[in-house]
């Protein structure tokens, strides 16, 4: 046996034990007559003592070991004298009676400490030794749990885990195929699944009722931050249900979710229509940790003398409560910020609701002190607050305006890490109109059922029609999303044709699906979270990298087994791929 017990475990009540640990050394100290190692493995850390006077060789053997040397000792539980309150293990050390060196180790390129001394690179490269620090294992140890209680829920349910294939053909929709050439099939090739969409709907058609899949998709993507060539989704279908069953469903997980992982109990979640979630905060995907939604002022402040805003499509007012005080240097940091490319608008114009009633504003020019009243009226703003307008074409507007109030829940800190609010946004247009292509998109797929009042608007105002397609966003994320699926060919058929498909076209692509349609599929729908995109929202981070083992970096490599590489010309040949030199 190489341990008797890991490197977390022991504590007082051991004392006296005769035990084996096995791990890394974290450090060691030299105080002359005595030696101290921590040994550490993914449990925790144990202090190991060697004493000069009792047992010299050993000890002079523990002072030849470096950091992150493998060892194996054999020794006694004692009570410390020096007690460390921060770790489990610190009211005990081992005093080592032999030290066996499994291996030996390099010095590692940087510190395997909470706050390492390693960049981004380095840390990829040598990743097995970023995985030792507690940051990253905790993560890994997080999702793991994580998906613990999702198949435990879903299980409970009466969900049926079931796998689908990863070599699928490619479909000309959505984002770019990951392709596979095939050996065995000259010219042709297999693609990467994006998501298993099709498969899941097959899957109905098969009768399997409810279905879910902890499962990697593949997207050819230009990669930020928060997105990973691989990714894992939670990817969930039911059969006979609406989409409030759905909602319903869900929204049991992720109430479960925080109460295991978090220990929050949630209310019940708020729900918002896209077109609500436009217009009151200018994106899909609305914050809610804090209000200071978008208020209309076109009826209030056009027709005067101010041609920027009578000429504007739509002006829109943020009240930020007690900003009333912004230096002119703060206002004009503002001004910057909106002007930025990224958040592009043209202007910034601010109302202050001064403590004494009146006002001072950036148009004092154009609107008496009653024009700024009504104005602050509107808003909701009292003295002390900062009304900021923006105004121009609608979406541009819009998304403005988002990137500002975002902005300002950053500057007032109100947008904590440790707060979750959730909500679905419901009713998302079925289709999206593309100006370069000069044609329909389906908004999230083209197995989307339009809602059955809508249907009708299909052939003549496409535009118009809304689905029952839904996304679950927390704190400004869109940690899923899914719609209620079309079962009926014709439907589907004349989906297609919306979306600029020949009849050919569709049953070339997609005819399998359309096919099965006509052998009782019965009504279903899902939903699918990202699960990466789950770990870092539940942890109140950004980047979804920290919760993969091994990422991907910005340009979609693996530094630390180079990939992807070049493969010889035999293995280019047997594909049938010829590269010209
Ligand atoms: N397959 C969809 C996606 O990957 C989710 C769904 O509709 O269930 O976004």
């Amino acid at each position: 046996m190489y341990k008797t017990n890991t490197c977390g475990e022991l504590t007082i009540t051991e004392v006296g034990q005769k035990v084996r640990l096995c791990g890394w050394i974290q450090k060691s100290r030299d105080l002359g007559g005595m030696t101290f190692i921590d040994l550490r493995d993914r449990y925790g850390i144990t202090q190991l003592t060697f004493n000069m006077e009792t047992n010299p060789t050993l000890c002079e053997q523990a002072r030849t070991l470096g950091r992150e040397y493998v060892i194996q000792v054999k020794g006694t539980v004692a009570e410390r004298y020096n007690k460390n309150k921060n770790i489990p293990t610190g009211d005990i050390e081992i005093i080592v009676e032999t030290v066996n060196v499994l291996n030996a180790s390099k010095l590692p390129p940087f510190t395997i400490e909470d706050n390492t001394d390693g960049g981004d690179e380095l840390r990829m490269q040598y990743r097995y030794l970023d995985i030792r620090r507690n940051a990253v294992k905790n993560n890994l140890l997080f999702r793991h749990k994580l998906s613990m209680e999702i198949r435990n829920y879903l299980s409970g349910q009466g969900f049926v885990e079931i796998e689908t294939p990863f070599l699928i053909s490619s479909t000309p929709e959505g984002a770019r195929d990951f392709l596979v050439p095939s050996r065995m099939n000259e010219g042709k090739f297999y693609a990467l699944p994006q998501s298993p969409q099709t498969f899941k709907q097959l899957l109905m058609i098969a009768g399997m009722d409810k279905y879910f899949q902890i499962v990697r998709c593949f997207r050819d993507e230009d990669l930020r931050a928060d997105r990973q060539p691989e990714f894992t989704q939670v990817d969930c279908e039911m059969s006979f249900v609406t989409q409030e069953d759905v909602l319903q469903t869900f929204e049991g997980l992720y109430k479960t979710l925080f109460q295991k992982m978090k220990g929050i109990s949630m209310e019940d979640f708020p729900r918002m229509t896209y077109n609500d979630a436009m217009k009151y905060y200018g994106c899909d995907k609305p914050d809610l940790r804090f209000g200071m939604p978008f208020v209309e002022l076109n009826d209030l402040l056009q027709y005067r003398n101010f041609s920027l805003f009578n000429e504007a499509e739509l002006i829109i007012g943020i009240c930020a409560e007690n900003c009333g005080n912004y230096t002119r240097k703060q206002l004009d940091a503002l001004t910057d910020f909106v002007k930025r490319p990224q958040v592009g608008a043209g202007g910034l114009v601010y109302i202050v609701c001064n403590a004494d009633g009146s006002f001072k504003s950036s148009v004092d020019k154009f609107y008496g002190q009653e024009d700024l009243q009504t104005v602050a009226e509107r808003c909701n703003a009292k003295a002390g607050d900062l009304i900021l307008i923006l105004c121009g074409k609608t979406e541009q507007t819009q998304k403005a305006m988002n990137e500002l109030r975002l902005e300002m829940g950053n500057r007032l800190g109100l947008r904590s890490s440790d707060l979750f609010k959730p909500l679905w946004v419901i009713d998302f247009p079925l289709l999206e109109w593309d100006e370069e292509t000069q044609r329909f998109y389906a908004k999230h797929h083209p197995f989307t059922a339009p809602k059955p009042e809508d249907e009708y608007l299909l052939e003549n105002n496409p535009a118009a029609v809304r689905a029952n397609a839904y996304d679950l966003v927390i704190n400004g994320v869109e940690v899923g999303g899914g719609s209620v699926r079309i079962y009926q060919r014709e439907i589907q058929k004349k989906m297609f044709q919306v979306l600029g498909f020949s009849d050919e076209e569709a049953q070339k692509q997609f005819g399998f699906l359309m096919n099965a349609f006509e052998y009782g599929a019965p009504p279903h729908a899902g939903i699918a979270f990202g699960f990466d995109r789950m770990c870092a929202v539940f942890n109140g981070v950004d980047s979804i990298r920290d919760f993969i083992a091994f990422p991907k970096n910005n340009s979609g490599k693996d530094v630390m087994i180079n990939a992807p590489s070049s493969v010889s010309k035999e293995q280019l040949k047997e594909l049938n791929i010829t590269v010209n030199e």
